[in-house]
């Protein structure tokens, strides 16, 4: 993939310009290949690839990944969906570099699908879209739109429908672009919206059958929204590598500000909420071959959680760089701010934390009782948490609306501190692993108590935060046991530091979300801060990985300067 800098991306974003030249370079690279499956001509076999690729180019600008990576997530219902002809007809126009958008989002109706007021008529040549969606990225620029369009009675689960929308077929006076929406963070890419006044579409536009448009958005997300923690990783560790930069360099009282144990404590735990969300995006894209049938859960989970732990995590290095976690032009040409505004809206689109969370309570007497069974499938949970490994192709049919097994992967918390003393892990480790197991087993007594209903109440929200950050420990303990032998001289696998501190922070969470008292500080942590600080500066200065799984990141020029 192509290299772009710093202050490029900096520039573009100050005067709102859309990143033409990166997306661009990203085409002439061959990105689009990687949103078309192989078997029509892409290269998208694995979603740890493509979870790998864009979490790349994410920690260099967001705003960029924001813009390009829309095409996948336009293009993905029809490779659910679509028949052989339409699913051709997209590939070609991906891998050909036409732009594919995703047009759900109305004025009145953003998260709420089942009421989206956009209609699709029944007429004598197919359908008439009458409506507006709005915002939508890359509404202007793309060729295609998927578009999801009321063709029954509002309020039911088969009262829309999917349509692939050809631009370049319509009648040019039945539809037209609306403008570029201004926005806080992603400041240069097209969020704007399309409206139609009977544009007509051909019935053979239509994706899967009539009726089937919501049910078939809700098992598109189970593939997307994984994808989307690949956005809090890239914006984690961009922000990470510029805070741990400036804490060598920056002089207080003449010694460096990172020989203080305060940032150096912030530093430490910094690293482990990026650890645990690069634990939490690995598992998750692994789970869509390996776990497919669990991916309601999953990627509800996943979406929620990695933003939740990213957004804080950012303050809280904003804090090492004072001022200049503020300033626009300054230090690394702005880019903390630039990538702190941009990531915040991981947390709002393809489905804000709050719908995952309302997704995830739906499912809670059936993950409650599975939770309490400790029924997990190891074998699957074995090659979900060995990254880089083979993975099956996935099998489109197995994803569905609710998960019968539960989620292997908080379940399996039930076996796991045998399984991290079996493969002789520290004590604190099995300690963390027990603390887990216990609170996992408290959730499961809350979650089984919640009785459904259509606006759940606030503890049924924490239940589910606390259930995610679960998920987080677990995936994290999974990596851990399955990547030991190979990682075992990778100065963040030594005496399981990324482990440790990972863990650590995600049960401070879980007992803050819980109302639980806090774990006592031990002895050990001011120790383990200052190894993994030292990992981190050493790794900043080098260009070394700075995640348990992570990629080495050169120290270039000044204009492509990691961390810069
Ligand atoms: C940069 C950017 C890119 C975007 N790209 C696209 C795109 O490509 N395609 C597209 O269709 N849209 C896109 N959107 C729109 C985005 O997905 C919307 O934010 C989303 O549709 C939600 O809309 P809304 O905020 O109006 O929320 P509403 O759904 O009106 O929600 C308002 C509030 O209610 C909460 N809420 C809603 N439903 C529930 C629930 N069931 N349970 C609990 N709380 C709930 C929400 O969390 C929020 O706090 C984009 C937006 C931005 C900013």
């Amino acid at each position: 993939m192509p290299e772009y800098g710093a202050r490029r991306a900096a520039i573009d974003d100050l005067a709102e310009v859309f990143p033409a030249d990166i997306c661009r370079r990203l085409d002439a690279a061959g990105l689009p290949a990687h949103y078309v499956p192989a078997q029509w001509g892409g290269a998208l076999d694995s979603h740890e690839s493509l979870l790998s690729i864009w979490a790349d180019l994410a920690r260099r600008d967001l705003s960029a990944i924001v813009a390009h990576g829309k095409t996948y997530l336009g293009a993905a219902p029809v490779w659910l969906a679509g028949d052989p002809r339409q699913a051709v007809a997209t590939a070609e126009a991906v891998l050909g570099g036409t732009p594919i958008s995703w047009a759900l989002s109305e004025p009145e109706h953003g998260a709420d699908l089942l009421n989206n007021a956009l209609t699709a008529t029944a007429a004598a040549d197919g359908y008439r879209l009458d409506g507006r969606k709005w915002p939508v990225n890359n509404a202007t620029r793309a060729g295609l739109l998927t578009v999801l369009a009321r063709t029954g009675t509002p309020g039911s689960g088969r009262g829309h429908s999917l349509f692939l929308v050809d631009k370049s077929t319509l009648r040019p006076d039945a539809w037209r672009n609306l403008p570029k929406v201004r926005t806080h963070g992603v400041r240069g890419i097209d969020i704007s919206g399309i409206e139609f006044s009977g544009a007509v579409v051909r019935a053979s536009d239509l994706i899967g059958d009539p009726g089937t448009g919501v049910e078939t958005v809700l098992r598109t997300l189970q593939l997307t929204r994984p994808m989307c923690s690949a956005l809090s990783l890239g914006a984690g560790e961009h922000g990470l590598r510029i805070a741990t930069r400036f804490a060598t360099e920056r002089i207080i009282q003449q010694r460096p500000l990172i020989e203080r144990p305060y940032p150096r404590s912030v530093l430490a735990r910094c690293a482990g909420v990026l650890a645990a969300v690069e634990a939490v995006a690995l598992v998750a894209a692994r789970s869509i071959h390996c776990l497919t049938q669990e991916m309601s859960v999953v990627s509800a989970v996943a979406k929620a959680v990695a933003p939740t732990l990213i957004d804080p995590m950012l303050s809280e290095l904003a804090e090492i760089l004072g001022v200049r976690s503020y300033l626009t032009t300054e230090y690394a040409f702005g880019a903390f701010q630039k990538l702190n505004r941009d990531h915040r809206v991981v947390a709002i689109f393809d489905g804000s934390t709050p719908v995952n969370r309302s997704a995830l309570i739906q499912q809670f007497p059936r993950l409650g009782r599975a939770l309490t069974s400790g029924a997990a499938d190891e074998e699957e949970l074995r090659i979900c948490a060995s990254p880089g490994t083979p993975l099956p192709p996935l099998q489109r049919s197995a994803l569905t609306l609710l998960s019968r097994p539960g989620c292997s992967l908080v379940q399996s918390l039930a076996g796991l501190p045998e399984a991290v003393t079996a493969a002789n892990a520290p004590d604190d480790v099995i300690e963390l692993a027990r603390a887990f197991r216990m609170t996992a087993s408290r959730l499961a007594a809350s979650m089984a108590q919640v009785r459904p209903a259509a606006l759940p109440s606030m503890a049924a929200y924490e239940l589910a935060a606390a259930y995610e950050l679960c998920f987080a420990a677990a995936a994290c303990l999974q990596l851990w046991i399955h990547g030991a032998d190979q990682y075992r001289d990778e100065p963040l696998w030594l005496d399981a530091a990324w482990l440790r501190v990972a863990l650590r922070v995600l049960l401070h969470r879980v007992s803050a979300v819980l109302r639980e008292p806090a774990p006592e500080s031990a002895t050990a942590d001011g120790a383990l801060d200052d190894g993994i600080t030292m990992v981190l500066a050493e790794a900043v200065r080098t260009g070394g990985p700075i995640t348990p799984f992570g990629k080495a990141w050169p120290p270039a020029d000044s204009e492509t300067a990691a961390g810069a």
